[in-house]
């Protein structure tokens, strides 16, 4: 596709307006400007959606992407959309779940990336739980595959996972994979978490010595962990929750000074969304995550391959729909 110098220009100062507070440079985005014009072309002319995870790097979500958000909103965003094709630009699994409550609609996902936590579980592994605990009800995370889904009750988030626990009729809960999520609520709720050894590679990076340091060197910041992170990390933190919450912290405090303990792509989004905070300590790279580039998206608009379209095999995907509906009747209730 041939676009004029001023389309090119335009364009530039377009991408530089949002991705300079990220650390981009003139220079940087005249290499991409090319490649978000075309990529926000084939969109109109295809009737496409772009619906991109917090953790995409910053030339996606403010280049592209039409919705930014955590697998919960992303699933309603694509669940809403009246675009005939959703390209999803995230990990595998959240893209079977948009496929999943949109089971007409074509989903693309540009780079086929899998997760520690979803890949920690088999639907095998569910059976041998379910044989060993047959009292009790199984809650998955929204971390997992489409065929673990199937064989599970319930799905959950990391901001329903508490509304999922208390609705399920069981005393005894089987909640899998995260195994720092299952410690984490554990001491919420009465009923028995049984745990797997799940873990996110990203959030299990931090440690409680790393929030010593950074309240040490910036007195007064606010701490926000993820609940994907360990319990000595939670207990030391001002907020623990998903992404969402940690957006609705920021937006609700007077506070200035944040560290976001959880993966660098919400940093980013920070620094571009609310310039009048400040974003300190450090973050850690998801490589599922940051696998997708702008390349891969511009590919599978144009000449998509077998491996980027996602298809569920109908005895799943129905098995795996009737889960992630309890999620949303429990959420609801
Ligand atoms: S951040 Fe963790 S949970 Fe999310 S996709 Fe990466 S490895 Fe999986």
């Amino acid at each position: 596709m041939k676009f004029t110098e001023e389309q090119l220009q335009n364009e530039e100062l377009r991408l530089l307006e949002k991705l300079e507070a990220a650390g981009w440079s003139a220079a940087d985005v005249k290499v991409i400007a090319p490649l978000t014009l075309e990529i926000n072309q084939l969109k109109k002319e295809q009737d496409a959606i772009i619906l991109a995870h917090s953790y995409q790097t910053p030339d996606i979500v403010y280049g592209v992407a039409d919705f930014i958000g955590d697998s919960y909103g992303l699933s309603i965003a694509a669940k809403s959309t009246k675009a005939s094709k959703i390209i999803f630009c995230s990990v595998h699994f959240m893209a079977e779940t948009a496929k999943l409550l949109n089971p007409e609609k074509e989903v693309l996902v540009p780079s086929v990336a899998g997760c520690s936590l979803a890949e920690s579980i088999t639907p095998e592994d569910i059976k041998e739980l379910r044989k060993q605990h047959p009292n009790a009800g199984v809650v998955c995370y929204v971390n997992t595959t489409a065929a673990t889904k199937a064989e599970c009750d319930s799905s959950c988030t990391s901001s329903n996972v508490m509304k999922v626990i208390e609705g399920m009729p069981q005393d005894e809960i089987i909640f899998v994979p995260d195994e720092f999520m299952a410690k984490n609520v554990q001491p919420l709720t009465d009923k028995k978490i049984i745990g797997w050894q799940g873990r996110c590679i990203v959030h299990e990076e931090f440690s409680p010595e790393t929030v010593d340091e950074v309240r040490e060197m910036y007195p007064g910041v606010k701490i926000l962990a993820h609940t994907e992170c360990s319990p000595a990390v939670i207990e030391k933190v001002d907020m623990a929750g998903g992404t969402k919450d940690m957006i609705e912290y920021i937006d609700n405090s007077k506070d200035e000074q944040f560290m976001l303990v959880t993966e660098c792509g919400m940093v980013d989004r920070m620094k571009v969304e609310k310039p009048e905070k400040k974003m300190v300590g450090s973050c850690a790279m998801c490589p599922f995550m940051k696998k997708i580039m702008l390349k891969d998206v511009l590919q599978s608009l144009k000449e998509p391959r077998e491996d980027q379209k996602v298809n569920i095999p109908a005895d799943i995907a129905n098995k795996a729909r009737a889960n992630l509906e309890k999620m949303i009747e429990l959420t609801e209730k």
